[in-house]
């Protein structure tokens, strides 16, 4: 039996994870169950799988939580400690699908004591990927991408030597507007912005995947946890998202991951690494599907992709402030304090005014420096009064 554990469990990656682990419920020891505001399925999970331990990250609801769970011997805990504590329980194989920064302290926690990492918080990447795969190498862990561009670049890797690629192309829908008249985009709404063409996703990383900046992430993290130099990563607009991600060599191949939108093939991919199993994931009619399409990203339409570019170039912190930044300007956005094309303005305002103050590049990169680092964009970035507020 694999001991695992799935920290952010009632969320769509959480979800998704437990999905597959319900097919095989005999493979699998559940450890601990994660998540803050959804309580009912909280415990309603951890009483399917029959988990040691439930932990909600808001200690408000910790009441909440032990009366859902009363009679059934699991356990209660709640708070950015007892996550942590939860994340420090011996286990095979975490998930880690805690959206957001508050992703990465526990992530760092499991890998300290050698339990495999399969990473969906693409923040962990992107504002601390030096601290956390120094942390795995210490410790001897493995770290498996769950994103699925990262996954399916790291399917394109297997068996093949990293001085050989010359290219990582990371495709993007487009989002929700990726045919949008470019002049209508300030007047946008938050729920035009979360509804996504293709994928099916908690509401955060769908408006991120209209404004692209869920892109820029990505390319950030395929820098982080590849080692590939900037100038080698590409992104490219592929409507139909079916190639998730291709890696070019020098001798011209292009290898390329094709599957269907359906984040059970990354999850499961991670979940039964290093072998392949049957998952259910629909088969590719590729003769019905027809054509696939590209076409290259407009930066004027996308600025985040700008912003990434600046970002892998300057390295450092400078990650952990554009995150900390595109998640206040998205939490502006969703409150109305901002309108949708602010987003980007006010985040490379932010990036630009760190940059220029501080030694983002040099900085040594351990928790206490990105929580910094995440704080003081926060703060600056909700400062920055967008021009199109909605
Ligand atoms: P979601 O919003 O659906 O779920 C987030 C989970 O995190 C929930 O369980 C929630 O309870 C928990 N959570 C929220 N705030 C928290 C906090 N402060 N402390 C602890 N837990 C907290 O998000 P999601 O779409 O499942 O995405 C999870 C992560 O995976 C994100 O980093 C996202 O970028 C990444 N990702 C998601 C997808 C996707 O298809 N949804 C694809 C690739 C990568
Ligand atoms: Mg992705």
């Amino acid at each position: 039996m694999r001991r695992i554990s799935v920290f952010g469990a009632t969320g769509s990656i959480g979800q998704n994870t437990l999905d597959l682990i319900l097919r095989a419920p005999d493979e699998f020891d559940v450890v601990a169950l994660t998540g803050a505001q959804n309580i009912k399925q909280l415990a309603q999970d951890a009483k399917a799988l029959k988990a040691d331990i439930a932990v909600t990250s808001d200690p408000a609801r910790l009441t909440d939580l032990r009366d859902a769970l009363a009679g059934s011997g699991i356990e209660a805990a709640a708070g950015d400690n007892a996550l942590i504590e939860a994340a420090a329980r011996p286990a095979d194989w975490i998930m880690s699908a805690i959206v957001g920064a508050a992703g990465l302290a526990p992530g760092l926690e499991a890998l300290k004591h050698g339990t495999t990492l399969a990473l969906a918080n693409k923040e962990s990447l992107v504002t601390a990927g030096p601290l956390l795969l120094g942390e795995a190498a210490r410790h001897g862990a493995t770290v498996l991408p769950v994103d699925s561009e990262h996954s399916a670049v790291f399917q394109a890797l297997i068996g093949e030597e990293m001085d050989t690629v010359e290219r990582v192309i990371i495709t993007a829908s487009g989002g929700a507007f990726r045919d949008h008249p470019l002049d209508a985009l300030e007047a946008v709404t938050v729920a035009e912005a979360s509804s996504h063409p293709n994928w099916d996703m908690g509401q955060r990383i769908t408006i991120d995947s209209a404004s692209m900046f869920n892109k820029a992430m990505e390319l950030i993290e395929t820098k982080e946890f590849f080692g590939v130099s900037p100038d080698k990563i590409e992104a490219i607009i592929h409507p139909e998202s079916l190639i998730h991600a291709m890696v070019g060599f020098n001798d011209g191949a292009i290898m390329a991951h094709v599957g269907p939108h359906d984040m059970r093939h990354a999850i499961g991919f991670a979940l039964n690494w290093p072998k392949r199993r049957s998952l259910p994931v629909e088969r590719l009619d590729l003769a019905k599907i027809g054509q696939l399409n590209f076409r290259a990203p407009d930066f004027a339409r996308y600025p985040a992709l700008k912003i990434a570019q600046t970002v892998m170039e300057e390295g450092g912190l400078t990650g952990a402030v554009f995150n900390a930044a595109k998640e206040q300007a998205l939490d502006d956005f969703i409150a109305g304090r901002c309108g949708f094309t602010d987003m980007a303005r006010k985040v490379d305002a932010c990036v630009d005014a760190m940059l220029s103050r501080e030694g983002l590049q040099n900085a040594t990169i351990t928790l206490d420096s990105v929580q910094e680092a995440d704080a003081a964009a926060r703060a600056l970035t909700a400062d920055i009064t967008g021009t199109a507020k909605g």
